[in-house]
């Protein structure tokens, strides 16, 4: 049985879009006009709205403040061919979500009051939308808990806020990850596969160490022997071999389910690549590159979608990576990847959401 939810609209007096949109981008700082909120009281789903953007007001006791309970999401909105808003594979994100949700205890945002609350916030700001190329509308979907209590225990109330941010073409020099050894990002039975927000408060001091040392980024290893590949920083990764074949971890409760991995995957198979998705180990990457079988190796994520590797350290030698150019696998890939979301070609496995 599917619910629908009566959203309230309270429309800003004053747009700050032109402004914004006068200076240059830098992600994640310049926030739309407007944001969605729903409150979980009493086990119902209430005060939903979309609001102009503003502070939120919280009790210093708020559960989340102390104990965590704090989930998000990541995902864009594109102009398409006729200044339509588009939206990439939304439904994958909130089914994650959800996966989210229930491993931190949290309650599902219902499907339906997700998808209104989003189309509601993104029809009103549409403007935000930047329409130059390689630009978009980055949309954060979050959830905290709300009780005023000091006592450890899952909350009984929740906030539900998606927030969004024009962003400019993300072009960035190829990325020097290092093989991390010895701290972990998830174990098996943690909380890696839940995009909560202790997994990045956690990772923060180990990728500093890594860009103290020189490296952008880590290559995180499995918790238990250090020995298999899992992600690169908070990206998916993918290693390109010769012969047409890519190798990527395969998912696993300690590993994130991206939509751009899923979405790569796709398009590689289509591209008549053979992708292996497997336990991946160190040794066997650090072999193909010595055997000059190693082509490419990127992270996939939704802010830089592909993210080029150029030196993978290990156990302190630095492997460099052979250049790519404009026919490597991650360049045609990603052009194909953007003109999908900005509905610039057949988008023949239905990604694409119209508002
Ligand atoms: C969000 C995230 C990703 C990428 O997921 P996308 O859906 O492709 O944006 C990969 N790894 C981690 C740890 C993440 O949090």
């Amino acid at each position: 049985m599917t619910k629908s939810f009566e959203i309230t609209i309270n429309k800003t007096a004053h747009s700050r879009q032109k402004e914004a949109f006068s200076k240059e981008l830098v992600f994640g700082r310049v926030f739309s006009d407007h944001m969605f909120i729903a409150d979980f009281i009493d086990g119902e789903w209430t005060n939903i709205s979309v609001e102009p953007y503003a502070k939120i007001s919280l009790d210093p006791s708020c559960l989340v403040f102390h104990y965590g309970q704090a989930i998000f999401e990541g995902m864009k909105a594109y102009k398409g061919p006729n200044q339509e808003p588009l939206l990439f594979r939304p439904a994958d994100n909130i089914k994650r979500f959800n996966k989210s949700a229930e491993r931190m205890c949290m309650p599902r945002v219902p499907e339906e009051l997700f998808m209104d609350g989003l189309k509601a916030l993104i029809e009103l700001d549409q403007d935000w939308i930047p329409s130059a190329e390689g630009h978009s509308l980055y949309i954060r979907p979050f959830m905290i808990a709300t009780d005023e209590y000091l006592g450890v225990k899952a909350s009984d109330k929740y906030r539900f806020i998606i927030i969004t941010s024009p962003v400019a073409a993300y072009y960035k020099d190829p990325v020097k990850v290092k093989v991390e050894t010895y701290y972990t990002r998830a174990a098996e039975g943690g909380t890696g596969f839940a995009k909560s927000a202790g997994n990045y408060a956690q990772s923060l001091q180990p990728a500093k160490e890594a860009y103290k040392q020189g490296y952008d980024q880590l290559l995180w290893t499995d918790a238990k022997e250090h020995k298999f590949i899992e992600e690169s920083g908070t990206m998916n990764v993918m290693f390109v071999l010769k012969n047409k074949k890519i190798v990527t971890p395969k998912l696993s409760t300690t590993i994130l389910n991206g939509v751009t991995r899923n979405s790569v995957i796709q398009l590689a198979e289509k591209m008549d690549y053979e992708v292996d998705q497997k336990k991946l180990a160190v040794s066997e990457i650090i072999d193909h590159i010595k055997n000059d079988n190693l082509l490419e190796a990127f992270g996939t994520g939704t802010a830089a979608t592909i993210a080029p590797i150029s030196l993978i350290a290990h156990d302190g030698i630095d492997y460099e990576l052979p250049n790519t150019d404009k026919e490597s696998f991650s360049v045609k890939c990603l052009s194909l990847l953007d003109q999908i979301r900005r509905g610039q070609t057949l988008d023949e496995f239905n990604w694409v959401v119209k508002i």
